[in-house]
């Protein structure tokens, strides 16, 4: 399997330095579970008929079904599905859910497709899927390019196949169809929750801090905006077309209601002198916090030597390259990283699966006060297996997450107890 997937891997196997693991736990998670490959037969409006190459993966499901997203995406591939299938095995566990990893995707550019293709794509990959996916076995979630109401058609086609309404099969719906309250700023929240409960350990105080985010969607625009209610100093924010930058802050909510009226973030009112960068420029810009948000493979051996943040906290999914994470690392630049800072988003997944399953919905602020009592205690926990083994944080998370993973396996029997009998 080519590069994404090896990468992902990589920090498995340092991670399995530090913790003690049956060597059976490692044999099960080098290669995924399960993998479905379908092409999907779409009838477009002018009449002609269109394959779609799609893909679902299904890491580990030892803790529970699998969960995690379906992104829409002109360059998804196997490798990448399969990666960021893994990473969901380890985010799921960091932050404790009952859930393994999953990920899927189509590989389509959906901006080019009307609303009637894009339906019908939608529950053509759900028709595919018919063993696959189900409340009890993969319960997949909106990513790239996919939002809540794909998520809408494809938990509408699962009840048609199954002939009974059965809304947990899928996150991330629209509120009217059995979402969750707090899903759609849960990403930039949870991040927000990470970075406020080790604030003292990462030596930030909000009025000092200035803070620099790379992307402006789901992800990038809560944090930045709670980060700011707070007192944090926004100077830089970007989006695909342009990235802006004002030592003096911005508020980033006036930046948001200009980029939804004009679609683009360029010309947003800031304080001061705003400049006008480039995305590689905004990176490497003079900041104490940067956020990358948007995609992934951003730093990389190219520019970690000129980031000039302390402290980056990874919204996006794989932003930093590994050997930028060394170099990052060695710069003594702390990394928040993404199985931890991004996992606000499947940790209110897994409560809208629990809200659907009970019939029961939850207000907003009991979403809020949930999600902190999942994410903070992990965060604490993943800053003390750094202290304690003189490690980076992300190796601490991957520490974190195998030990649970290493527990579950090896519950249903290791090596060790099958040559006893
Ligand atoms: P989104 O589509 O809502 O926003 C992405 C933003 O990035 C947009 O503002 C877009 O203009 C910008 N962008 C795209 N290419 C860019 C580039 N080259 N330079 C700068 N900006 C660029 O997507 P999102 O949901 O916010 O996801 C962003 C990242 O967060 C992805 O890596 C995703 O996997 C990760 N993530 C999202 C969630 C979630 O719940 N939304 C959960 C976990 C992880």
């Amino acid at each position: 399997m080519s590069s994404l997937f090896s990468k992902a891997r990589k920090r498995l196997k340092l991670a399995a330095k530090y913790v003690h693991v049956d060597p059976d736990v490692m044999e099960k998670l080098k290669s995924p579970q399960e993998t479905l490959h379908a092409s999907l037969m779409v009838r477009m409006d002018d009449g002609s008929l269109r394959a779609f190459n799609a893909w679902r993966c299904r890491y580990d499901d030892t803790r529970g079904p699998t969960k995690g997203g379906i992104r829409f995406y002109p360059k998804v591939n196997l490798d990448e599905v399969v990666a960021l299938a893994f990473w969901m095995t380890f985010k799921c566990a960091v932050v404790n859910l009952p859930f393994g990893g999953a990920k899927g995707g189509v590989a389509v550019d959906s901006k080019k497709l009307s609303n009637t293709e894009l339906e019908r794509l939608s529950r053509a990959y759900v028709r595919a899927l018919p063993n696959f996916i189900g409340p009890d076995r993969d319960i997949p979630a909106p990513d790239a390019y996919t939002n809540a109401t794909v998520m809408g058609w494809m938990a509408n086609e699962y009840a048609s196949m199954v002939g009974h309404s059965s809304p947990a099969v899928i996150t991330g719906k629209p509120i009217v169809l059995g979402g969750s309250l707090g899903r759609d700023d849960a990403t930039g929240r949870g991040g927000y929750y990470v970075l406020r409960h080790i604030e003292k350990e990462l030596r930030l105080t909000p009025k000092k801090t200035r803070v620099v985010v790379q992307g402006y969607g789901n992800a990038g625009f809560p944090c930045a905006s709670l980060l700011h209610a707070d007192g944090y100093r926004i100077i830089g924010l970007s989006d695909s077309n342009s990235a802006i930058y004002d030592p003096d802050g911005m508020d980033p909510h006036a930046v948001m209601e200009h980029k939804t009226k004009t679609g683009q973030i360029s010309g947003a009112p800031t304080h001061g002198n705003c400049k006008e960068m480039s995305n590689q420029e905004l990176l490497e810009s003079d900041s104490d916090l940067l956020i990358p948000a948007a995609l992934e493979n951003q730093v990389t051996t190219e520019n970690a030597e000129r980031i000039k943040a302390r402290v980056v906290l990874e919204l996006a999914n794989g932003p930093v390259t590994p050997l930028a994470d060394d170099i990052l690392n060695e710069r003594g630049i702390i990394v928040v990283p993404d199985i931890l800072a991004n996992a606000g988003g499947v940790t209110v997944s897994y409560f809208e699966w629990a809200q659907n399953r009970a019939g029961y919905y939850w207000s907003l602020e009991e979403v809020h006060k949930q999600m902190r009592s999942f994410i903070e205690p992990q965060t604490k926990a993943i800053w003390g297996i750094k202290e304690e083994k003189e490690i980076d944080l992300r190796t601490a998370a991957y520490v974190l997450a195998l030990r649970r993973i290493g527990e579950a396996v090896s519950a249903r029997g290791t090596r060790a107890f099958f040559k006893r009998s």
